[in-house]
């Protein structure tokens, strides 16, 4: 779906920030680039900040003027560091990727463009005018313009994030969900049980836990315990702890004199 949705950069000075863009899109899987009359390009400046999406850069469309390259776009967004003092609709990253995944699912063929401006001057006020919507990303008012290609990456980020989350993919890595999974073979009640008689006789053997004046000890080590789902590999730690305890101050076995 984010294959209908292209980046364009108006008038780039530093051919960097085109290959630092071409990078940040290919790692959020966004591959439509357009550049409109960028002042240095092609450059190997822009071919190594790319770092391996070399084939965005290929794929680049140049164009002219900025009408070129939004003419076929039913939503337009334009990116903004400040605030121009003109009324015009102004919406945060994740609700501007909310509003292009909306647009993207009702309409097959809807093509939407972010427009990205000058390093040294942003876009004009103009050009801002062209879009039907302001993207701002909330930096500090006092020094809020972001690198050109950082301002990319971070729409792109949440454009991946809500397409992610309308697919129902996971936005974590496989590897830790795996991992997770594996420790994740929860206690059984029965566990539970035996280690709550076993940590009660520890804190008997140890002086802490004094049956005759309870004061409500286990009862709320049980509430304590409770809050968290413990599984197998931390049980075991649960329970060699308690053994250690035991070896420690002499209690070796059960049924085994004390010292
Ligand atoms: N001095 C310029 C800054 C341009 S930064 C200005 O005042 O506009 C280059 C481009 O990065 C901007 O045109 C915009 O496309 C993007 N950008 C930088 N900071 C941004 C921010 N906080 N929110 C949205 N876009 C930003």
């Amino acid at each position: 779906m984010l294959g209908r949705v292209r980046v364009v950069l108006v008038n780039t000075s530093h051919p960097g920030n085109i290959g630092g863009a071409a990078r940040a899109m290919k790692n959020m899987g966004l591959h439509q680039l357009v550049l409109v009359d960028p002042q240095r390009f092609p450059d190997d400046n822009a071919t190594a900040r790319a770092s391996g999406a070399d084939d965005v850069l290929r794929d680049v469309r140049i164009v002219s003027t900025l009408e070129e390259a939004i003419g076929d776009c039913v939503l337009v967004m334009g990116t903004s560091a400040r605030d121009r003092r003109i009324p015009w609709p102004v919406v945060d990253p994740r609700e501007a990727a909310d509003m292009v995944l909306d647009q993207l699912a009702v309409q097959d063929d809807a093509q939407i463009a972010l427009v990205f401006g000058r390093e040294d001057s942003g876009l004009t006020t103009e050009e801002l005018q062209r879009c039907q919507f302001h993207v701002h990303i909330p930096s500090m008012p006092d020094f809020s313009s972001l690198n050109l290609a950082a301002a990319v990456q971070v729409l792109a980020y949440e454009l991946r994030m809500q397409g992610l989350l309308r697919e129902g993919s996971s936005t974590k890595m496989h590897k830790l969900e795996t991992t997770n999974r594996q420790a994740n073979v929860l206690v059984t009640a029965d566990e539970m049980e035996r280690y709550f008689q076993h940590l009660e006789q520890v804190l008997i053997e140890i002086g802490f836990h004094d049956p005759q004046k309870p004061r409500q000890l286990m009862p709320r080590l049980r509430r304590l315990y409770g809050r968290v789902q413990i599984d197998q590999v931390e049980m075991n730690i649960l329970r060699g702890i308690l053994t250690e305890t035991q070896k420690a101050i002499g209690v070796q076995a059960a049924g085994e004199r004390r010292r």
